[in-house]
């Protein structure tokens, strides 16, 4: 007898590929699934490929196949964005994905695709198998998705122009500056892919969410509810998280850096992070600098060379977070900088370990770019944020933490300079790190602890869980018999 085998497909970036080993490992270890990573890699990130490589040596429970993206030449310009690039390249991909299906001995009976793969749900289709669509986002962002191709159709004009917050049926408007990056502008293509994936993912049996119920339960009862979003979407709509990346073995670096948090006083430094993709403008970054030595907090800050006008520019990029090329901060940090802070702060090249790092006792404070697997890292360790979103879906999350769930704040902008100020950051540092009680350290600790809930023996993400697992295990059957 088989056990139950079930394919998940992640598009090319971190913040893809690390909530779809998440979930392996999930399946893998509670439900006794057989678990196939299909890893679709952008080929050029190389902390994408250090993170997949350390997932292979040490995640022996699932197994992983890499698969490089098709040639992509003359089907995109260099300059395309994010949106087309990761659309373009699963379609072209899909034949690679039939292949290494329709090749497995023991051929899967699930498929379940991140947002970006629901091209690739025809070969579920094709095969028998159940098909999902894993969100590795929340549910406020997917209601914004599914519900794009008719905003497309009632909004005439820019969405950022509107004079009004975009309406969403049962769900939070959404401020027009808001908006999700491939809706800033109608006219670039990544707009039309963007449209394209809001129709596509109503094509799977199921959705699951990494969110939970009592974090986002509003949205969760529209995408539910037949007279609000449910009408649109008529599956299942499964609340399985908050699943978060397990910390890393530690690197000798990392180890270094622990031994340090482990001499500051509780909750008293600050982790700095702009994700696996973000970067600063030099102004930016240099106005970063100062506003933590003004602040006079303990930090750990994950430097990057600035971009070059983009904020997305490490998504893709050659960086690897192991430090190299660029990487004397002399070069971009005000002089003197490192010097001055250096027994009160640590600067880490590139990349941390930022799971290990938010789990540390000391860390009392996260500057994030609000990508939805950090935002979960900080809410699972109980530390409050200030949300600083770069792009993607990452002003929504801001909004979401900041003015909803209350376990963070929003910087304002200098709009002369279109930088947030050394002042503004001291001034948000102090509102988050001082104070006690501090409401929003007290809420973000509440958050933890129905995170944690939700998790639990007989929780709601839980239990959801189980169901997906039960319904998957039940389609085995039936596909054992068609092999
Ligand atoms: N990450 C990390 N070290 C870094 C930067 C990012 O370990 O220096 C991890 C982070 O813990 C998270 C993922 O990379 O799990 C980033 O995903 P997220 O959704 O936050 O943002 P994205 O990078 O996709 O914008």
């Amino acid at each position: 007898m088989h056990k139950p085998h079930a394919a998940l497909l992640s598009s090319p970036g971190l913040g893809h590929i690390i909530p779809v080993i998440e979930l392996g490992k999930i399946l893998a270890l509670h439900y006794n699934f057989k678990v196939t990573i299909l890893a679709v890699t952008s080929q050029t990130s190389q902390a994408e490929s250090h993170v997949l490589k350390s997932a292979i040596s040490s995640v022996n429970i699932c197994d992983f196949l890499e698969i490089p993206p098709a040639d992509l030449s003359g089907l995109l310009e260099n300059e395309a964005a994010i949106v087309e690039r990761l659309c373009v390249v699963m379609r072209e991909t899909k034949v690679a994905v039939r292949s290494a299906i329709s090749n497995m001995a023991h051929r899967p009976s699930v498929l379940i695709v991140d947002i970006f793969g629901s091209e690739c749900l025809s070969v579920a289709q094709e095969f028998g198998m159940l098909k999902y669509i894993y969100v590795a986002s929340n549910a406020w962002f997917f209601s914004l998705l599914l519900y794009s191709p008719i905003l497309d159709k009632l909004v005439q004009g820019q969405f950022v122009d509107q004079k009004e917050a975009l309406e969403i049926p049962g769900c939070s408007p959404v401020r027009p500056e808001d908006v999700v990056d491939p809706m800033l502008d109608r006219n670039n293509r990544q707009y039309q892919e963007y449209i394209g994936m809001g129709t596509g993912v109503v094509k799977g049996d199921g959705i699951l969410v990494n969110t939970w119920e009592q974090l986002q339960h509003r949205d969760l009862q529209s995408l539910r509810d037949e007279n609000l979003l449910g009408g649109m979407l008529k599956v299942p709509v499964y609340a399985i998280g908050p699943l978060v990346r397990a910390p890393e073995p530690p690197t000798s670096s990392t180890v270094e850096l622990l031994g340090w948090l482990d001499q500051q006083p509780s909750e008293s430094v600050v982790y700095v992070s702009f994700g696996s993709g973000g970067t600063l403008s030099y102004e930016q970054t240099v106005e970063v600098a100062c506003g933590l030595e003004l602040s006079q907090f303990r930090f750990v800050w994950v430097v990057r060379p600035p971009n070059g006008g983009r904020a997305d520019s490490a998504f893709f990029s050659t960086g690897d977070g192991r430090g190299r090329e660029n990487d004397d901060v002399s070069n971009y940090l005000p002089e003197g900088f490192k010097e001055r802070t250096h027994k009160v702060g640590k600067l880490v090249p590139r990349w941390a370990a930022q799971a290990t790092i938010l789990r540390h006792p000391s860390v009392g404070g996260f500057v994030s770019h609000c990508g939805w697997s950090s935002v979960l890292e900080g809410i699972t360790n109980g530390v409050p944020m200030i949300c600083w979103p770069l792009y993607a879906e990452q002003r929504m999350n801001a909004t979401l933490l900041a003015e909803e769930l209350k376990v963070g704040v929003k910087p304002k902008v200098l709009p002369a300079k279109k930088v947030v100020g050394r002042e503004e950051i001291a001034r948000m540092l102090r509102h988050i790190m001082e104070g006690k009680p501090n409401p929003i350290r007290e809420r973000a600790r509440e958050l933890k602890e129905s995170a944690a809930m939700a998790m639990k023996i007989g929780g709601s993400s839980f239990t959801a869980l189980d169901d997906v697992a039960r319904q998957c295990k039940a389609s085995g059957h039936h596909l054992l018999w068609a092999n």
